[in-house]
């Protein structure tokens, strides 16, 4: 029987934080044995972000070693950049027409960017027309993201259903994954960890980092407990564990950030050196992103070529 197919991806908008990693990045490497999976480097949505040639160039290269030194194993998975693949902005062309504006207007992504700044790009607006071309192309049954993208996977079963209908049967409606214990990861002061908000814990930080990070947690000392640590500390630690660590130290906040570090550490510091040896051969990393390019182009383009076929264009 074959394999059930896995897409997802992470855009390369700098380094990336443990709220990636718990929240979606995890399961890439968990369940690359169990689905046929692919993982892109988001770089046509980071684009909306990253207006430097030289920026985009590094982030591209490090969301490529980030995905190796997390074990992503490149003979399983197909890792490509999104940009290598031209039918997905081919076929966010065509949802263009299919979608209306005003449903557009209702994702809550376009109205918290909206509300921070009115002169949004198009591209912006258009976000999850491209989101769900990266996802139909593959024929995707399942896309592992964070709370953040639930909407975004509705939007792409909404246009998948409305192709169908109009031009027959020809996509595949995926389904999300979202963990519920990893939904949103908090971050240092306790609101979801974001780039935007300066909350998170890279993860790959240095020991220097994390221990400014972490010793820099919010605390709030009205539930008894330091709720902020704690709810960082359930990713490296079991409940059980935790319960009786914050009942012997209740009320020794800097004993209890200490003992969080001390996981934090012992969980970053191989992975980090491991992308420092992956570092070393850059050609490696740029080989198998060609390799992963031409594995994918050459599913996305035969799907493309049976969307052509039913809207009438090919
Ligand atoms: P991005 O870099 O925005 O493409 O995000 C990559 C993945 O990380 C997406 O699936 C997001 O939903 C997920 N993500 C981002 N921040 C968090 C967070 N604080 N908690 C859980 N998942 C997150």
């Amino acid at each position: 029987m074959s394999k059930k197919i896995l897409l997802s991806g992470v855009k390369p908008t700098g380094r990336p934080h443990i709220g990636n990693y718990f929240g979606a990045m995890k399961q890439f490497v968990d369940l690359q044995n169990e689905y046929e999976a692919y993982v892109m480097i988001a770089d046509y949505h980071a684009l909306n972000l990253i207006q430097s040639k030289k920026e985009m160039e590094e982030n591209i290269l490090g969301v490529a070693l980030d995905y190796l030194a997390i074990g992503l194993d490149p003979e399983k998975v197909t890792i490509f950049k999104q940009s290598d693949v031209s039918a997905h902005t081919e076929l966010a062309w065509i949802f263009d027409t299919l979608t209306t504006m005003p449903y557009l207007m209702r994702a809550h992504a376009f109205k918290d960017a909206e509300a921070k700044n009115k002169d949004i790009s198009v591209g912006t607006f258009n976000y999850p027309m491209l989101m769900a071309a990266d996802i139909l192309l593959y024929d995707a049954d399942v896309v592992p993201v964070g709370q953040d993208q639930k909407q975004h996977i509705e939007i792409t079963r909404d246009t998948a259903q409305k192709f169908n209908n109009t031009f027959g049967e020809v996509l595949k409606l995926p389904e999300h994954i979202i963990l519920d214990e990893v939904a949103v990861v908090p971050g240092t002061d306790g609101q979801k960890m974001s780039k935007s908000y300066k909350n998170t814990i890279p993860l790959f930080a240095t020991d220097d980092e994390l221990e400014k990070a972490v010793m820099g947690i919010v605390t709030d000392s009205s539930a008894g407990i330091p709720i902020n640590v704690y709810e960082m500390h359930k990713l490296f630690r079991s409940e059980e564990e935790l319960k009786s660590l914050y009942r012997e130290k209740e009320g020794k906040y800097k004993e209890l950030k200490e003992a969080l570090l001390t996981d934090i550490k012992a969980f970053i510091t191989p992975l980090r050196e491991k992308r420092a040896e992956l570092e070393k051969d850059i050609s490696y990393v740029t080989k198998m992103l060609e390799e992963g390019g031409l594995r994918a182009n050459a599913v996305a383009g035969s799907k493309l070529s049976q969307i052509k076929k039913a809207i009438g264009v090919l």
